[in-house]
């Protein structure tokens, strides 16, 4: 079976013809994605899954990953923190790193990102690719996968002479766009039901994964699913679950995260977090491979309810991950969280460790809302956040960049 067939069988025949329809006047043409990581975290995830997908539907597509180290790393993550709204200034090492490499990487890429039809660049770390690129002959595209809401105005600026002379850019909701001066759309992310992550388990497996962590099935357990990262307040969901476990005395948590490869501060945020449930026996901090698909997938549909209590999130894949499996998700009322948690109906919105086992209690003990909430959440899902409709709109947007500012677009 091709993947559009297997898709078809999820999201829905008319869905597929409507794709194919869309990537008709794209076939042969050549698109490159180019972020930053081939694993770990979610622009990853995402691309795992839409390369194939383009590829199937006749886009000749290539994922390119860019090579860097230490200071580049470094900058690039301080970058993140600052466009989510930390306020420390890079040096200027930092910046010189983070130009010096990206000019490293033009050299090797340059002749397949001036050839291509369509550049898609997912976040910071590669945005000065299209100034060192001065041949290029296609429509490339910002991809800005955060939360940049309230950036910090100097890092802003700074990035903003390398973004702005793109064709485009995309941002996951309307209150990340910035002033640029050109169009730019609106697109969030995605999950693929089929992949590994996301399929449907026997629930033996699931019963595996719970022995293999040491997990009771009797007692109610939450989870949440992040990288060590301080935007995720790992320490804050320790503090909600201890608050919550003084009214459910055998309440279970775990923490599962992994680090990824362009993320060189989860080292430490780890330990903060092993120090902070140490005394626990039922706090279970569980440090993933990037491959952990399955278990990661496991612990997910074990969870009674699936916490995302970020205080910035760019989109929040865990989020879509949960509510795709039938668990309502008690989430950071920030950034993407705020598009997929629907307070109330799909799981809650809080902005604070006491908030968030308030939560916890009234969930645990009205199992019938808690069900009702799984059933909206994963209807939520196929709604809006397949993989199907991302790749929809990913075509649109490639279309609409071949016709300008043409007012009708004929599709044959
Ligand atoms: N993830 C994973 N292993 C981990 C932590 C996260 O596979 O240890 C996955 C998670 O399931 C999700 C993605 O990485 O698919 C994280 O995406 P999200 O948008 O939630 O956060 P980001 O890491 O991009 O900030």
């Amino acid at each position: 079976m091709s993947l559009l067939e297997a898709y078809a069988q999820v999201a829905g025949d008319d869905v597929i013809a409507q794709l194919q329809q869309l990537a008709a006047p794209l076939a042969g043409s050549k698109a490159v994605h180019v972020n930053s990581t081939r694993s770990g975290g979610g622009v990853a995830e995402i691309l795992t899954k839409l390369v194939p997908l383009m590829q199937e539907l006749g886009i000749d597509t290539e994922w390119e990953v860019i090579n860097g180290e230490g200071d580049f790393f470094e900058c690039t993550k301080g970058m993140h923190n600052t466009l989510q709204g930390n306020r420390t200034p890079l040096g200027e090492h930092l910046l010189r790193a983070y130009e010096q490499t990206n000019e490293e990487n033009a050299q090797r890429l340059r002749p397949t990102l001036e050839a291509a039809d369509f550049v898609f660049i997912h976040d910071p770390q590669p945005a000065p690719l299209l100034k060192l690129c001065p041949r290029r002959k296609g429509k490339w595209v910002w991809r800005c996968h955060i939360d940049a809401s309230h950036p910090f105005r100097p890092v802003w600026k700074y990035l903003q002479q390398f973004v702005a002379p793109y064709d485009a850019s995309i941002f996951s909701l309307a209150a990340f766009a910035q002033e640029l001066p050109h169009p730019q759309y609106l697109i969030p992310p995605s999950i693929d039901p089929l992949s590994d992550k996301n399929k449907a388990l026997a629930d033996a497996e699931v019963e595996s994964v719970r022995t293999r962590y040491g997990l009771d099935p009797q007692r109610p357990l939450l989870v949440q699913v992040s990288r060590f990262d301080r935007f995720k307040d790992p320490i804050g969901v320790i503090q909600a679950y201890q608050l919550a476990k003084q009214f459910l005395p055998g309440l279970q948590l775990v923490l599962a995260g992994g680090g990824a490869a362009d993320d060189p501060e989860g080292e430490v945020v780890l330990r903060e977090v092993e120090a902070a449930g140490r005394d626990d026996n039922d706090v279970h901090i569980l440090m993933l491979p990037s491959d952990a698909h399955v278990e990661i997938n496991a612990l997910q549909r074990a969870a009674d309810i699936v916490l995302q209590k970020s205080v910035r999130e760019g989109f929040g894949l865990t989020v879509t991950e949960a509510l795709w499996k039938g668990k309502p998700v008690i989430g950071g009322d920030v950034g993407g969280i705020r598009l997929q948690v629907i307070d109330h109906h799909t799981g809650f919105l809080v902005n604070t460790p006491e908030g968030a086992a308030l939560r916890i209690r009234y969930l645990l003990h009205q199992p019938e809302s808690m069900r009702a909430m799984g059933v909206k959440a994963r209807e939520f899902v196929r709604e809006n956040f397949l993989i199907t409709r991302h790749l929809r709109e990913y075509l649109t947007l490639m279309v609409a960049l071949l016709h300008g500012a043409q007012e009708r677009i004929e599709l044959g």
